[in-house]
């Protein structure tokens, strides 16, 4: 059984505190990961207000008890205090994952404008957005990032055809249930997209999944013996409150036989033309607000150009 943790850093406080909880635990357990960090401001803040007016925010709240989750300078930031950085804010400690063998790559720049206004920034915003997340990554690590992975799941032609021209190795913008190449309309696009494929302990955790016990098991019965798993978490779920489900996971999916790899490794070993292409369609998930991209319909092979019969 092939594991994949993709680990999503969104805020200052996930970086500064989660980040460095998760890494000790997986270094304890000798488990890899790979880290997508947002680069730019953390306007959470703004990300939160917004989930105020949402009328499904009170029963999210009690459920994942967002306040005490996020904790109230998170809250703050971007709305009542100025953004604080996220990814500049911390170098070094960005630096020490990928020297402990931890894949680092770009989770966007400013997170709440991607995931809250994606379809109205049009393409310069969309790739002014990449430029200054891989420039900070640059000036973070020396060197350019391989990989993106969108924030909240959210993606468009728009962002692919920008991502596209970066010549990345590799994607994870979706939910999916294998990698496939992306197709949007009547473009397709070359990246390869390794999809995130479980859903998120915070769609899932809730009444009927209250305790460690029962989360793990609900993980236990959905990873597949023969098919790749990638599970997200986030730097300010898993490497905060729910540090100690997700170290009780981690050991019973070891138990179980798994092989933690980085989505590095599986983009490395993949055969890019034989992928499939599959349209990237928009849908919702119990538990998440809003829509995230997802693995649609294969797309029926594309025939070959016709060609015109010499002397015609
Ligand atoms: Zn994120």
């Amino acid at each position: 059984m092939e594991v994949a943790l993709k680990v999503d850093v969104d805020t200052h406080q996930g970086l500064g505190e989660g980040v460095p909880r998760l890494a000790r635990a997986l270094t304890e357990a000798g488990v890899t990961a790979t880290f997508f960090v947002a680069m730019g401001p953390d306007n959470s803040g703004r990300a939160i207000v917004r989930v105020l007016r949402n009328p499904g925010f009170l029963k999210k709240m009690r459920r994942t008890r967002a306040v005490a989750m996020y904790g109230l300078r998170t809250i703050l930031s971007g709305t009542l205090l100025p953004a604080r950085a996220i990814a500049l804010a911390f170098p070094d400690l960005i630096r020490a994952l990928a020297r402990s063998g931890f894949e680092v790559g770009v989770h966007g720049y400013d997170h709440v404008l991607w995931q809250d206004r994606l379809d109205e920034i049009g393409t310069d915003r969309i790739r002014g957005e990449l430029d200054e997340a891989f420039e900070a990554f640059r000036a973070v690590m020396g060197e350019r990032s391989r990989c993106f992975a969108a924030p909240g799941w959210r993606t468009s032609a728009a962002a692919l055809a920008t991502l596209d021209a970066l010549g990345l190795d590799y994607r994870s913008d979706t939910r999916g249930t294998a990698p496939y190449r992306c197709a949007i309309g009547g473009a397709t696009f070359a990246t390869p997209e390794i999809p995130t494929t479980l859903p998120t302990m915070d769609e899932v955790m809730g009444p009927e999944l209250a305790d460690r016990h029962a989360i793990v098991r609900f993980y236990l019965e959905r990873v597949s013996a023969t098919a790749l798993n990638v599970h997200t978490i986030h730097a300010e779920t898993e490497g905060m409150g729910q540090l100690e489900t997700f170290v009780a996971l981690v050991h019973a999916l070891k138990d179980r036989g798994a092989r933690f790899v980085r989505l590095g490794d599986i983009a490395a070993a993949l055969d890019r033309a034989a992928l499939p292409v599959c349209e990237v369609v928009r849908a919702t998930l119990p538990g998440r607000a809003g829509w995230i991209s997802a693995q649609g319909p294969l797309r029926a092979a594309t025939p070959p150009p016709a060609t015109t019969p010499a002397g015609l």
